[in-house]
């Protein structure tokens, strides 16, 4: 392997350009495109050279449980984009999520999350973290003063997603990172919505970022994945967890994810300029109660959004007049939009969320993330936005 030819010119290059060129190493065969390394293994040049490499003396690769070439090609790219010292591939977001848990928390640490993130966040959390003695408090999302209030002397970390799914309320990631750091703990955040090509957290004071890679890194649905990424002494006790406890991330599913990371920015942007468009045409109609979508003027997270994000994301969702037959009606009369709970996909996605993704939330844990029976979530694909239109009003339509 070569090192990327392109290293020195790539200092202070703009996302579009790293998202394309980061994490590019060629072999002796002059590829142009990122190399696959489907191998478990390595061989060594000698009987030393097992022994330094085992040892950690010496560079090179041993396993692909521990180092592989084209997962590391995809942490240097997503590192690139996050303006991060380092990245680390995962099996799946949630095995990212868990990684930063096991390798930075311990047990009698506190933790302090958004009551606002993935249902399978709060399980991890509530479900097995705590079996090991880390305590969890669940507060709302935009309740500064209740997460303040929640901190305690224990607290090692803050945990939250912005903008959050499905109602797109959004955190102030500079006050976030300001009360982490005035409690000496850690702000983790998950920016699968807004990928870095929206929203960098850690240039807004945040210690961590994790992604699902499954989503818009991937960008067209074929691969789960995930990733760490932050300074380096925390990256090195996550990469310590992985080498020992095995959720890497497969050396595919990292090709995958480079080749989608080429198109990010452009696929984000599209993504929001539909998303807008249908926002705002949605919050005309008189069958629709009320629109959710950080980037609709009305929305209390817009002028935040504004200055934290490059766009608004494409995920929005919206209330019908009526009842959870109404949201199921609508649903049923799409015809081009997916039934599906994923997002980030180049297919739009719509689903009911209260039966389905916050289904297993008690009615009172639902009330209070605000998923009632007659919300509807879209994930916004990259079909022509006229065609997404007309798919809408096929719903509309059921409901009159
Ligand atoms: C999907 C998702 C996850 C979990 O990622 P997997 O790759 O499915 O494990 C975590 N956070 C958010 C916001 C997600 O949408």
């Amino acid at each position: 392997m070569t090192d990327n030819p392109d290293d020195d010119a790539l200092q202070g290059a703009h996302l579009d350009t790293l998202a394309v060129r980061a994490g590019i190493a060629r072999t002796l065969e002059g590829e142009h495109a990122e190399p696959i390394f489907l191998t478990s293994s390595y061989v060594f040049d000698s009987a030393a050279d097992a022994a330094a490499r085992f040892a950690g003396n010496a560079p090179g690769n041993v396993y692909s449980r521990y180092t592989n070439p084209t997962v590391r090609a995809f942490e240097q790219r997503i590192a690139a984009l996050e303006g991060a010292e380092q990245a680390v591939g995962t099996a799946s977001g949630m095995a990212a999520i868990l990684s930063t848990c096991m390798a930075l928390l311990k047990s009698g640490d506190h933790v302090v999350c958004s009551r606002n993130v993935f249902g399978t966040t709060v399980n991890l959390f509530s479900k097995y973290l705590a079996k090991f003695g880390v305590e969890v408090s669940f507060v709302p999302l935009l309740a500064i003063d209740a997460w303040r209030a929640a901190i305690r002397p224990n607290t090692a970390m803050l945990f939250l997603e912005t903008p959050s799914n499905p109602l797109c309320e959004v955190a102030d990631l500079a006050a976030m990172s300001a009360l982490a750091r005035a409690n000496d703990c850690l702000l983790v955040v998950d920016n699968c919505f807004c990928t870095p090509a929206l929203q960098t957290p850690l240039a807004l004071g945040a210690d961590i970022v994790v992604h699902s890679a499954t989503k818009y890194l991937d960008g067209q649905g074929r691969c789960v994945g995930g990733a760490v990424v932050g300074a380096a002494r925390h990256m090195e006790e996550v990469v310590t967890f992985l080498r020992t406890c095995g959720p890497t991330m497969s050396a595919f599913n990292a090709w995958v994810f480079l080749k989608g990371l080429e198109t990010l920015r452009l696929r984000m942007e599209a993504h929001s300029r539909s998303a807008l468009e249908l926002a705002g045409w949605l919050q005309q109609q008189s069958a629709v109660e009320r629109v959710f979508y950080a980037g609709l003027p009305d929305h209390p997270g817009y002028e935040l959004a504004c200055r934290q994000q490059r766009a608004f994301g494409g995920v929005l969702s919206f209330t019908v007049k009526g009842e959870q037959q109404q949201a199921w009606d609508f649903i049923d009369a799409v015809r081009i939009m997916s039934l599906t709970a994923n997002l980030g996909d180049a297919k739009s996605t719509i689903v009911h969320p209260a039966t389905t993704t916050h289904g297993r939330l008690t009615p009172q844990d639902r009330a209070s993330a605000g998923v009632t029976d007659n919300l509807i979530r879209i994930a916004v694909g990259l079909e022509h936005v006229g065609d997404l239109q007309a798919d809408l009003q096929r719903g509309l339509a059921a409901l009159a």
